[in-house]
């Protein structure tokens, strides 16, 4: 596809409105420009949307997105879009909750990525799960495979995890898959709580000493956990939740300084989008969710491999489906 000069004057100015915070200069701005310009207008053509997780990088979140969230979130948002495809830029399983919402729309992830949590546990692993507590709920966090999904009872997110043990009628909840979400759950329930051993690679490498020597160097400093973290790190946080609690939490305290204890691509959106606030410490790269590259989504959206495009079968749709409504009715009715 051609440009016109003021065309890509225009584009880089734009990326670089939203880049510039985190360090792009106008020249790498210009370097992906053509590929934004290409991706934007195929988009309007194909009636298409793209969605970016948190987790993303930057000039796909800021460069091509048409919302950017969580996994969730950004489902629901594609449902009420007019739109025929959605490309969503995250890993494998989340598209697949994208499709179970839109099974009317295409659903296309541009890298066939999985991840350390999903992969932990199978439709099977529940079943065994079920026949070993026949008198447990089953709650599985919406970072599972549209199979595992199938199998549950209920969906939760980091957001609403509680409030949907909280609402399910049984004492016991087989919790999978992940060990440390549930670990950091068990203390706030009398409910008790069955654990599956998944963990997320990303969070559960945080460690409680380096956010102890930010707070030394920074009294004020709010911080600010992931439930998929350990205890340990928990125990040294002022909020402990979702990505989307992180962000509104940053927007809305009067603090000026936070450590975001996630995964990179959060803080790059904190420093993007709230310049008056100062964003501290490291932060922990996902390698499945930085397999997606801006030339890897122009490719799923011009012509995708049968592998970009996700299918489910009806079955599992329908089942998938059912824990999901259970979630929004739990959530609507606590
Ligand atoms: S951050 Fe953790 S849970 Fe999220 S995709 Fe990466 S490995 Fe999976």
């Amino acid at each position: 596809m051609k440009f016109s000069a003021q065309e890509i004057q225009k584009e880089v100015a734009r990326l670089h409105k939203k880049l510039g915070a985190l360090g792009w200069t106008e020249k790498a701005c210009e370097d992906i420009t053509k590929v934004t310009l290409e991706i934007n207008k195929l988009k309007k053509e194909k009636n298409a949307i793209v969605l970016a997780h948190s987790y993303q990088t930057p000039d796909i979140m800021y460069g091509i997105a048409d919302f950017v969230g969580d996994s969730y979130g950004l489902s629901m948002k594609a449902k009420k879009t007019k739109a025929d495809l959605i490309i969503f830029c995250s890993v494998h399983f989340m598209a697949e909750t994208a499709k179970i919402l839109n099974p009317e729309k295409e659903v296309r992830v541009p890298a066939v990525a999985s991840c350390s949590l999903a992969e932990s546990i199978t439709a099977k692993d529940v079943r065994d799960l079920r026949k070993k507590h026949p008198k447990a709920g089953v709650i599985c966090y919406v970072n599972t495979s549209a199979a595992v999904k199938a199998e549950c009872d209920a969906c939760c997110t980091s957001a609403n995890a509680l409030k949907i043990i909280e609402g399910m009628p049984q004492d016991e909840i087989i919790f999978v898959p992940d060990k440390l979400m549930a670990q950091n759950l068990q203390p706030l329930t009398k409910k008790k709580l069955i654990k599956w051993g998944g963990t997320c690679i990303v969070h559960e490498e945080f460690s409680d000493k380096d956010i102890r020597e930010i707070k030394k160097l920074h009294p004020k400093a709010k911080i600010l956990v992931h439930s998929e973290c350990t205890p340990r790190v928990v125990k040294e946080a002022d909020l402990m939740g979702s990505t989307t609690d992180m962000l509104n939490y940053v927007k809305n305290a009067k603090g000026k300084q936070f450590m975001l204890v996630t995964e990179c691509g959060l803080k790059d959106r904190a420093i993007a989008e709230f310049k008056d606030k100062e964003i501290l410490g490291s932060c922990i790269l996902c390698p499945y969710m930085k397999e997606i590259l801006l030339e890897d989504t122009l490719e799923c959206l011009k012509s995708p491999s049968k592998n970009q495009i996700i299918k489910l079968s009806e079955t599992t749709i329908k089942k998938a489906k059912r824990s999901l409504d259970k979630m929004v009715e739990i959530v609507e009715n606590v």
